[in-house]
């Protein structure tokens, strides 16, 4: 083996949540290499980090990584509602710290992590092994002999890609975030908002641990061609509009990015020995789009797997991995997705009606829609719960036709 090839058990692409977090639970001796290509694990920030504090506690992330929210305020073009979600917590991540400690559970490991490195593309060999190819950023490429290859490279689906095992996603959330300087901006007060000035989309705004406000803005593609940029220019541009959120946004911002899959629960993960996970296993829930907390978890359970099937050479361990992602989120995703899929339609009216029902039902129903788990019981709660809010409203109507009559 000459110095242009490494070899090990498991390549994993990409070092976000997904793929660190296989690597955290790995067993010690499993030869293992990890290819970010950024430069630093955290950065550039292209997510947001809302999460909640129960899997804060769960997943045991450090508490000092997360900043609690104390209340959280919906705005459509005509509505406006503070939502009651009960004992619920949510938080904001420090995402570029959480993935730094993510990484730091793998150090004592046997494994390398290599920034600023691109996996190009892969090759099965005649051994039954990949043959890899990585390009670093001084244009060096190099070899990675690896018996399996874990795909986290998010919405780029890169090794899926290379071997032409799963096509990549049509349809994609895209957001752009600014982040400002906190300034009389609540500490603890996430807000989000949809209507005229997003189409197919929804904005959001938080603080952040870091002492800062962000406000971003997230558009499904192609449901919409606008770019989520150029809406967020004219949010920001619109001081009433600002004033009427309660926002105020001074400075030249920061700007973050990011990309996710929007497409419906793919169930086949496993393939031969290439496994995908993360966003490139359609991990985040359909309805808002959060990932990290499902990244971190079904990521810890593919490296405990792919550990035993590193040690017995089995396939048995990675089809348990394949059958508990299903079992945890497909009939849910499935649901979340016709949420997802209606919610791209909406036209401002139908947020001011949305809008009016979130002040109308219960926490769990809620939570439920935000967190995208739809158990049976959650469903017939919340299918309860609009029947009787559109039985109100005709009530309503009728009598307010019958008193004009
Ligand atoms: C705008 C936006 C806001 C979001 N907000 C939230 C939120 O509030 N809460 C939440 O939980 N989730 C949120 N998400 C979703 C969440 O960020 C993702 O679900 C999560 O980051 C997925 O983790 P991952 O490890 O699968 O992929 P990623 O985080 O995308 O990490 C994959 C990494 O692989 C690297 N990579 C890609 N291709 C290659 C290659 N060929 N070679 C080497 N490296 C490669 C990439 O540079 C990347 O850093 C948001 C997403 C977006 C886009």
């Amino acid at each position: 083996m000459d110095d242009k090839t490494l070899s090990c058990d498991v390549l994993i692409v990409g070092g976000g949540p997904a793929g660190l977090s296989v690597a955290s639970t790995l067993p010690d001796d499993v030869k293992t290499v990890i290819v970010h290509q950024d430069q630093e694990i955290g950065l550039p920030i292209r997510t947001s980090g809302a999460c909640w504090l129960q899997d804060v506690e769960r997943l045991g992330i450090p508490q000092d990584m997360c900043k609690r929210m104390a209340s959280t305020e919906v705005f459509s073009d005509n509505e406006q509602a503070t939502l009651d979600l009960g004992e619920v917590v949510p938080v904001i991540l420090d995402t570029p710290r959480l993935y730094k400690w993510l990484a730091q559970q793998s150090d004592h490991k046997d494994r390398q992590l290599l920034l600023g490195t691109k996996f190009l593309t892969t090759r099965a060999r005649t051994d039954g092994r990949y043959a890899s190819t990585i390009r670093s950023r001084d244009r060096t490429e190099m070899q990675v002999i690896s018996t399996y290859i874990v795909d986290g490279s998010g919405w780029h689906f890169s090794v899926l890609d290379a071997l032409g095992l799963v096509a990549k996603p049509e349809r994609l959330a895209v957001g752009t975030e600014y982040e400002y300087p906190l300034g009389q901006n609540p500490p603890d007060r996430v807000i989000a908002f949809a209507g005229k000035k997003v189409p197919a989309g929804y904005g959001w705004a938080f603080p952040t641990a870091q002492g800062s406000v962000r406000i971003g803005v997230g558009v499904l593609q192609p449901d919409t061609d606008q770019s989520p940029r150029k809406l967020l220019d004219a949010v920001v541009q619109d001081k009433p509009y600002l004033a009427r959120l309660g926002l105020d946004l001074s400075g030249t911002p920061v700007v973050h990015g990011g990309i996710l899959p929007s497409v419906a629960y793919g169930e086949r993960l496993v393939f031969g020995n290439v496994i995908r996970v993360g966003d490139c296993a359609n991990f985040a829930t359909p309805t808002i789009g959060e990932g990290i907390r499902v990244c971190i978890e079904l990521g810890r359970l593919l490296g405990e797997e792919l550990g035993q099937a590193v040690r017995t050479g089995q396939r048995k361990p990675l089809k348990r991995y394949e059958r508990i992602c299903r079992r945890k989120l497909a009939r849910d995703y499935k649901w979340g997705f016709l949420v997802n899929r209606r919610a791209a339609r909406y036209k401002p009216a139908n947020w001011n009606a949305a809008v009016r029902r979130m002040r109308q039902v219960g926490p769990e129903a809620l939570v439920a829609t935000f967190r995208g788990e739809f158990p049976l019981i959650k469903i017939m709660q919340i299918s309860r719960n609009l029947i009787w809010l559109l039985i109100r409203a005709r009530w309503r109507r009728l009598r307010a036709a019958l008193g004009r009559g």
